[in-house]
């Protein structure tokens, strides 16, 4: 195929959605990576110059070209896939991959970004340097000789056991299943019980087949009024991967041993301080301090949530003394006694096209841009195209994907379709464009779609991060927008957003009920912001438990692999609510095990209390009314969003706070002040 008439490899502007075909995909990557790998080779050879530009114009040049082509087929994968596609996809994934992976760890490549002289780099690009040679010692290439060897045989060895961990997991979840009857069920909500019932049906049994899979397990545990069920249950749950057949107790010592001998290997004290070489937090010591910080400050709270669970147990469902497996249902029935309040009521409120019209008024209002309607080449009839202004110059583009349908990945993302950069080939600013697809439900009877509140929260999220992306004014496209942003501050503006979804005076202008157009209720509002804040200080206990136990894991080598006893030894220290001695949940835990949250899971509350932070200077510099201070939004504009990742998230806030985070926010928006 020529290359002229292959969609993928037209970059004169926006991919061309609309006419990619799977066919263009293999042929397309041929060019794209031959084009690549021979711009790495003119790059390293020895006589080419160590300069960055001349470097950019020839290698990031090229690589653009093949992650912009890469990202739309990977975009399509997403959004609309087919059995053609996805075949396609899957077959070009490794070769991708690989070009990718042989680029990080290039020898030469890596020699020449060090021989750049410091002195010829602007602030941007001294920055965007300094990252990329970091990556590049955390992917081994300092080592020589045996140490390298080792090296990669480290992370091909902790490929595998991961793997093998998350297996375990799968199949102790998969294999598991319980014939009860529709008696032992009661108190559980119709759905699930046609669910159990067809489960059953399927494998030719009477009754109801129940499993440990999370649309079954959490229903029951929430309503079943059995407690002798929920026992059953709780155990299996509880105890998975940890048996004979499926033991994640060796997987789990390996995996720690392997990074722990890593870590040395890259000269680090422990694999912790490998993690947080790519973060904001400095080091493990001021992470665990901020957790037990935040724990000194949560507890009060989550021990007044425990009386009061005991208490309504006692009181109200008789039960004197409650186990492990009791504790969710009383949770959900005293949650149903003091805020019920009907979700699909508040649906009723939001009406898709008036949620979008007040998220882009507040946007254009506080970052002083205006957000238009504009045409691309899409890939299904309801993605909408807009562009992002200031004084009639374009500051960016996005394509908004909002609905569910069959091919389409569930979930919401923000994903970069291209970066804002100053090209180094023709010195031309390309402006960036992001996707923000979420999967809401479609209108039904021609009324428009109805949002849950979590929609509406979802794409607040999804839009903080585009913005991020979008509003950026760096040049250096390695650290423009989200680019080059630390991992546990990257979540710091789109849970920014977030906040506006819990703001009497910007909700009630974006909501109006389907058939009578009323605003919401206050009252209904009120019950809303009551549930959301319900039992935090034991939710907050519990994701420090699990933040602790992880950066303790990765900081004490040797002593870890007794990982039970410190895990034993976090909970005696924070928690105020004991599980039984016969619960494994270190066999279960994915994000760390095996997923890329290694001595990371502390983030989520990180980025949690930046983002409540942040939000804290818009509620101090409110006007009477609650509506945000113009000042404040332009100077969160400058320091957060457009500086993006030229700097660090630390030098980002301070010059935004003028000062660095403090826990206060969060405690007070979650109630707990
Ligand atoms: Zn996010």
């Amino acid at each position: 195929m020529h290359a002229s008439t292959n969609p993928l490899l037209n970059f004169s502007d926006l991919p061309l959605f609309d006419t990619i075909t799977p066919a263009n995909i293999a042929p397309a990557l041929d060019v794209l990576l031959a084009s690549a790998e021979k711009a790495l080779e003119t790059v390293t050879a020895t006589d080419y110059p160590a300069n960055w530009i001349q470097i950019a114009s020839v290698l990031d040049v090229s690589v653009e070209q093949l992650s912009r082509a890469w990202g739309a087929v990977n975009h399509l994968h997403s959004v609309a896939d087919s059995p053609e596609l996805r075949a396609a996809y899957t077959e070009a994934l490794p070769r991708v991959t690989a070009f990718y992976t042989r680029m990080g760890s290039d020898e030469q490549l890596y020699a020449k970004y060090k021989a750049i002289p410091p002195a010829s780099l602007n602030a941007e690009q001294k920055r965007a340097h300094t990252l990329a040679v970091r990556n590049f010692v955390l992917s081994g290439a300092e080592l020589t000789g045996a140490p390298k060897e080792r090296f990669a045989a480290i992370q091909e060895r902790m490929a595998d056991v991961s793997q093998k961990f998350s297996e375990n997991v799968l199949d102790a979840t998969d294999q598991w299943s319980l014939l009860v009857t529709a008696e032992e069920l009661a108190g559980v909500p119709a759905d699930i019980l046609e669910m159990t019932k067809a489960n059953a049906d399927k494998a030719g049994l009477q009754g109801h087949q129940i499993s440990l899979k999370m649309p079954c397990y959490l229903p029951i545990m929430q309503f079943a009024h059995s407690s002798a069920l929920r026992e059953k249950l709780y155990r299996a749950y509880a105890t998975r991967a940890s048996d004979k057949t499926q033991d994640n107790t060796p997987c789990i010592q390996e995996i720690l041993a392997l990074r722990h001998e890593e870590a040395q290997l890259l000269g680090y004290a422990n694999y912790a301080e490998v993690s947080l070489a790519t973060k904001m937090a400095q080091s493990p010591t001021e992470v665990m301090t901020f957790l037990r910080d935040l724990a000194k400050r949560a507890r009060p709270y989550a021990e007044k949530d425990m009386a009061e669970l005991r208490e309504f147990a006692a009181k109200q469902l008789n039960l004197k003394d409650p186990q492990a497996w009791d504790w969710t249902y009383i949770g959900e029935k005293l949650k149903e006694a003091r805020y019920a309040f009907s979700e699909q009521e508040v649906k009723m409120y939001f009406t898709a096209p008036k949620v979008l019209a007040g998220l882009f008024k507040i946007v254009e209002t506080l970052f002083e841009v205006s957000i238009r309607k504009d045409t691309a080449p899409v890939w299904h009839e309801g993605v909408e195209f807009f562009r992002i202004e200031r004084a009639g110059v374009l500051v960016g583009q996005f394509y908004l994907d909002p609905g569910a349908r069959s091919g389409k990945r569930g979930g919401a993302w923000m994903d970069d379709v291209r970066a804002r950069w100053l090209r180094p080939d023709n010195q031309q600013l390309q402006t960036p464009v992001a996707h923000l697809v979420c999967n809401f439900a479609e209108g039904a009877g021609g009324k428009p779609p109805l949002l849950t509140h979590d929609d509406v929260i979802t794409l607040f999220h999804e839009c903080g991060h585009g913005l991020h992306h979008m509003l950026t004014q760096i040049n250096e496209r390695d650290v423009s927008g989200i680019s080059g942003v630390e991992w546990d501050a990257v979540e710091l503006p789109s849970q920014f957003m977030e906040n506006f979804c819990w703001e009497w005076s910007v909700l009630r202008h974006m909501t109006a009920h389907v058939d009578t157009g009323e605003p919401l209720p206050r009252e209904l509002f009120d019950k809303m912001l009551a549930a959301k804040n319900f039992q935090s200080g034991l939710q907050t206990l519990r994701q420090i438990e699990f933040s602790l136990f992880d950066m303790r894991l990765h900081c004490e080598g040797e002593k870890a692999q007794n990982f039970m006893q410190i895990l034993q030894e976090v909970r005696d220290e924070v928690s105020v609510l004991q599980p039984p001695a016969w619960s494994r949940t270190p066999h279960t835990f994915s994000h760390i095990f095996a997923g890329g949250y290694a001595a990371g899971y502390y983030s989520y509350k990180w980025a949690e209390v930046l983002s409540a932070d942040a939000y804290a200077a818009f509620e101090e510099t409110a006007a009477p009314d609650g509506s945000p201070n113009i000042e404040t939004g332009r100077k969160y504009r400058e320091t957060i969003l457009e500086a993006g990742g030229s700097r660090t998230a630390m030098e980002s806030f301070k010059a935004f706070r003028g000062r660095e985070p403090q826990l206060d926010a969060l405690l007070r928006h979650q109630g707990m002040n």
